[in-house]
């Protein structure tokens, strides 16, 4: 994840435009992703895509002709969408267009101009401070003409259509934790499901946050009631606490099955309720859509100081920090995939263990005693109703422990499946 994050995180993105087809044709070469392109001034809903945006180069040279802003030290310098642009100006008319973090002086701030044209710079806060009186060149060599939208999607289908998505964005500049985190977990866990037999279906966007939501769900209105549950993944690899944002309902599966990841990872963990602010849960949770779609994170979009920064770069994310949130990720599905519901074949009173070599003959050891309280558990508990994380929740057990021991009560025919 680290890796592909480093090779990745140069390529200027934004929310159309070349940059998004390079950052996805590298993650096709490791998921084998479909790269759809919807053309500009497609209506989506309420939302019109917008021109193509692609830029080549920027710089602002101050009145001695050197570059105080150059765009190949880093894409942040230029506004998102900026329009093109090749002119001298004062200081005065040049500042208008500058932006700085004053309170954070030596970081370069993130700013986007989607929907409005304009142009623009970023600069460091003591830099800007530096400035001369005189006339300043600057240059945005970019275009903004009709062309597409780009997007990636990847579907693992499984034994039935019932839908998982993971869904990231892919049009921040080169930021990590807020954005690449969520595109290189995604990879790797689709790659991951790709190669093993699954009974869901996983379906992985990798959209423009956004407008990218929006045109994928005007798309597919159609198929989305396959979808039962899904996750948002951003912002996992900053070094905070892990959070889960719920569902708008707040009471869906995947709620349940986050929140006992969390609780059981023996970590601190933070779980915050629906808030129609935040990445693309806004638009899959909007009202007609009301989709099972939480967001799994580390620290919160706007909850770190590097958030939108040049400060959110590779020494910022760590490839442990990607990697505990993928296990993380991996444990939700994994209790997806083996939640199942059994009943209890011999329920009039407790069935025999002994007999069935099930019960211990001598001794107590640890390892039996958890074992045969799950048994227990497990028995009195399948009557077709609780599923196997219901019963781990009650009982306390660790949902691994239950699903092994539901196995071997299945093999020995006390149980059936709902
Ligand atoms: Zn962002």
């Amino acid at each position: 994840m680290y890796e592909l994050m480093r090779e990745i995180f140069p390529i200027c993105r934004s929310i159309t435009g070349n940059g998004v087809r390079q950052t996805l044709k590298k993650i096709q070469s490791i998921l084998p992703i479909e790269i759809h392109e919807v053309p500009s001034n497609t209506k989506v809903f309420d939302w019109t895509i917008p021109k193509e945006w692609n830029i080549h180069d920027a710089f602002v040279k101050d009145p001695k002709g050197e570059k105080i802003i150059d765009f190949n030290n880093s894409n942040l310098h230029v506004v998102s969408y900026s329009i093109p642009i090749h002119k001298k100006m004062s200081l005065q008319e040049l500042k208008s267009h500058i932006h700085t973090l004053p309170k954070i002086p030596d970081v370069i701030p993130y700013l986007t101009s989607y929907y409005n044209e304009d142009w623009g710079f970023c600069m460091t806060h003591n830099d800007f401070i530096k400035l001369e009186e005189g006339e300043y060149e600057i240059m945005i060599d970019s275009t903004l003409e009709n062309g597409s939208l780009t997007y990636g999607e990847f579907l693992k289908i499984g034994e039935v259509e019932d839908e998982f998505l993971i869904s990231c964005y892919i049009c921040h500049p080169s930021m990590c934790n807020d954005n690449l985190s969520g595109p290189v977990l995604a990879t790797i866990l689709g790659k991951y499901l790709k190669e093993i037999k699954t009974k869901f279906s996983y379906r992985f966007l990798f959209i423009p946050e956004t407008i990218g939501a929006i045109t994928w769900l005007s798309k597919n209105e159609k198929s989305i009631h396959k979808i039962k549950n899904g996750l948002i993944a951003t912002c996992l690899g900053d070094s905070g606490i892990m959070t889960y944002k719920k569902t708008r309902n707040g009471d869906n599966e995947i709620d349940r099955i986050s929140k006992y990841v969390l609780e059981n990872s023996k970590q601190e963990f933070n779980i915050i309720d629906f808030l129609p602010i935040g990445s693309d849960e806004r638009q899959f949770c909007s009202p007609a859509f009301n989709l099972p779609v939480g967001s799994l994170m580390r620290t919160m979009h706007g909850k770190f100081p590097e958030y939108h920064t040049s400060a959110d770069n590779l020494d910022f994310v760590k490839a442990e920090n990607l990697e505990d949130a993928l296990i993380k990720y991996s444990g939700i599905i994994f209790i997806l995939e083996n939640n199942k519901k059994y009943i209890n074949l011999n329920p009039k009173c407790e069935p025999q263990l002994g007999k069935r070599g099930l019960y211990r003959q001598l001794g107590s050891q640890k390892n039996s005693e958890e074992k045969e309280l799950a048994m227990f558990w497990i028995l009195n508990q399948s009557d077709g109703k609780n599923s196997l994380l219901d019963i781990a929740i009650k009982s306390k057990l660790d949902f691994y422990l239950i699903k092994q021991v539901s196995d071997e009560l299945l093999e020995h025919d006390l149980l059936k499946i709902v």
